[in-house]
């Protein structure tokens, strides 16, 4: 008997799933406002200017296409240090290791909480990103539940978060902070909220670990640090999560990084070779591309201030549409006042619509958005506003 004819088809991923669903509709006005990637307003997903001239000196220069070693490329992650840090946390107690994408960081660091920390469990916030619970549970990282949004869907609840935070966790364990741009709801906390939250962290001795899927897409690169480097004030210890494939636009080039501050040099030595023993035995060693472009860049200045003229762009057009659509939705009537997003920060808007609403909009007017009416502002377009609006409306009828 065969093996594989016994078993059943996995569920689909429910995002990309969608995105299946999208492209087998026909219908000429269909808009895909699901997905996480950047949009311009041409509909394309374009290669960064920055990321091409990168490239062209690469390929001129590159000599070799030996391994990397097993943390990566030293100069990529020197200045990944320097983007997430300030200069208050020696660099002696910073290990940074470049992974494949922020994806490859939360798995290399939930290994490393579940074999070095055991016992130990980690809090996620109501809602998340849908893949943290999943690549937690693939590591047998006992994931738990803390409150997020107001009943409101509209409002941070940080009594709540604090209240949980306090109250639900015990000393030692984990917890997962989104460092900008929360997904899927956009909803950051306050500077002052931050203070709160990072001062609960020390109090339990939480490990914090800092999900930054989108610095620069919130106010800036080091206006989006601000928050975490609060938390990261308060603590001797966290770990941070960075991926590039928003801010440089290198989706497919899989590029991230773990970097971990321990309490002194010793134990950030001993923190980098078991970060490193974790890596060696799942993909041994991180592919090359994505990090030698954002090193290229960022070693060079008249690059790097094209990356940040490119960054603000994509920051910028995105404000543009969200207020555009908070604007179109007030025209269409009455009782239609989305107001409440333009305080959302990042890519995304948590859109306040059902679950029925947003399968209407799929069903009959071939809008799709994720069920928890989680709307990706970058996938707007301004020659599609009034259209889009305009559907939004006569499902909220
Ligand atoms: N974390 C969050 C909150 C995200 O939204 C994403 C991507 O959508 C990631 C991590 C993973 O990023 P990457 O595509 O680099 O694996």
């Amino acid at each position: 008997s065969h093996r594989f004819s016994t078993l059943s088809v996995a569920p689909p991923d429910a995002i990309l799933g969608l995105t299946e669903a999208f492209l087998a509709d026909s219908n000429p006005d269909k808009m895909n406002l699901s997905v996480g990637v950047y949009k311009d307003a041409s509909g394309q997903t374009p290669v960064l200017k920055c990321v091409k001239a990168a490239e062209t000196k690469l390929i001129e220069e590159e000599k070799t296409k030996g391994y990397l070693p097993i943390d990566g490329y030293t100069d990529y992650r020197n200045h990944v240090r320097n983007l997430v840090f300030d200069e208050t946390i020696e660099h002696d107690r910073i290990a940074v290791i470049q992974t494949p994408g922020g994806t490859g960081a939360l798995r290399v660091a939930a290994d490393f909480l579940v074999t070095q920390l055991t016992p130990i469990r980690i809090w996620i916030p109501t809602p998340t990103w849908a893949n943290h619970g999943n690549i937690f549970a693939a590591a047998h990282l006992e994931a738990q539940p803390y409150s997020y949004l107001g009943a409101d869907r509209k409002s941070l609840d940080i009594d709540a978060m604090l209240d949980d935070l306090k109250n639900k966790t015990r000393v030692g364990d984990a917890v997962l902070l989104h460092g900008c741009c929360h997904n899927p709801t956009g909803i950051d906390p306050t500077a002052a909220q931050w203070k709160e939250i990072a001062k609960v962290v020390a109090e339990k001795s939480l490990i914090p670990l800092l999900d930054f899927a989108y610095q620069g897409f919130g106010a800036g690169i080091a206006e989006d640090a601000v928050g975490l480097r609060t938390v990261l004030d308060a603590v001797d210890e966290a770990i941070v999560c960075s991926s590039f494939s928003k801010n440089f636009g290198l989706y497919s080039e899989r590029v991230g990084a773990v970097s971990l501050v321990a309490s002194d040099a010793d134990a950030c030595k001993a923190s980098l070779s078991q970060l490193k023993r974790i890596v060696r035995t799942n993909y041994s060693n991180p592919p090359r591309h994505g990090g030698a472009i954002v090193a290229t860049v960022l070693d060079d200045a008249g690059l790097t201030a094209m990356w940040t003229e490119e960054l603000t762009e994509m920051r910028e057009r995105i404000t543009r549409l969200r207020g555009d659509f908070i604007d179109t939705m007030k025209s269409t009537g009455a009782g239609h006042d989305f107001e409440f997003l333009r305080s959302q920060n990042g890519m995304f808007s948590f859109s306040g619509l059902t679950p029925m609403q947003v399968d209407e909009l799929k069903n009959k007017h071939s809008i799709y958005i994720v069920g928890s009416g989680r709307i990706n502002v970058a996938g707007m377009s301004e020659s599609k506003m009034s259209q889009l609006c305009e559907a939004v409306a006569s499902v909220m009828e």
